[in-house]
């Protein structure tokens, strides 16, 4: 039976890809890459020759139809995207989801997530957390956005782009407080790599005051708001407790 994999790729230095996923790129009869161009360079690296077709949000619905009949005929296929894995913030939902439905196998085959490696080396809690893709473009609605947040007890992930960093971090400072905790991860497994950590009014301080913390890619993490403590009751119902403490 033919199987669709999924294939992480790498977020930066190209050697965080797996020798399962060069294997697997290697053999199988098509690859689905979000941006043939941009793939064609990993691959061309790798020296791997096998053909491309690109599936994107645009065109993700007609190009399942034929990824679904290749694997009719027998043929496994990888689906790749930019950088990291695949479905992340990046195209392929639709399409696993329908090779899915269509009876297929799909087999993950795991390696670099951008939000993975931010979180493992950050010390923010990393028990639990919720990522939650990128904040809205619009700064009314990402303030608006970020404000509904702001009492979530998990660490909060966010994909950012650098031109929106600086406005994202004074939202973050007006939704938040200034004094909530939150580390801004750039240029994960790259040359200039950078974790700037520290309370929110400090981070946005240090990115306003240097341009070159403005540059590449980032990952946002919000450290989440303290534990209610569930133990606490409404005063009502303290009224009644202690009434009946009284009664015993
Ligand atoms: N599928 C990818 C993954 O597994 O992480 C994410 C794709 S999303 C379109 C691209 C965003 O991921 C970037 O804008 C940035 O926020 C984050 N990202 C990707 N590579 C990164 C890196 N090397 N360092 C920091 N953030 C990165």
């Amino acid at each position: 039976e033919a199987v669709l994999y999924v294939v992480a790729t790498p977020i930066g230095n190209l050697e965080d890809i797996t020798p399962r996923a060069l294997r697997i790129l290697e053999s199988v009869a098509l690859i689905a890459a979000e941006d043939t161009r941009h793939s064609g360079r990993l691959l061309s690296h790798f020296n791997i020759k096998t053909p491309m077709i690109a599936v994107h949000d645009h065109n993700e619905r007609q190009q399942q139809q034929k990824i679904i009949e290749k694997l009719q005929q027998g043929l496994d296929i990888a689906l790749i995207s930019d950088a990291g894995t695949p479905l992340i913030s990046d195209p392929g939902f639709v399409l696993v989801r329908e090779v899915r439905a269509a009876g297929f196998q799909v087999a993950p085959v795991p390696g670099c997530c951008a939000l993975v490696a931010a979180l493992c080396a950050a010390g923010v809690p990393s028990d639990r957390f919720a990522f939650e893709g990128f904040p809205p473009a619009k700064s009314q609605q990402r303030l608006n956005y970020y404000t509904a947040r702001a009492n979530e007890t998990r660490t909060l992930m966010f994909y950012e782009s650098p031109h929106r960093i600086i406005d994202s971090l004074k939202d973050i400072v007006s939704a938040f407080g200034s004094e909530r905790s939150i580390v801004l991860a750039r240029e994960l497994t790259k040359t200039f790599e950078t974790f700037l950590g520290g309370t929110a009014e400090e981070v946005l301080a240090q990115v306003e005051a240097d341009p070159n913390q403005r540059k590449g890619e980032f990952v946002l993490m919000i450290e989440g708001a303290p534990e209610q403590d569930d133990t606490l009751l409404d005063p009502r119902s303290s009224e009644v407790l202690d009434i009946l403490l009284e009664e015993l």
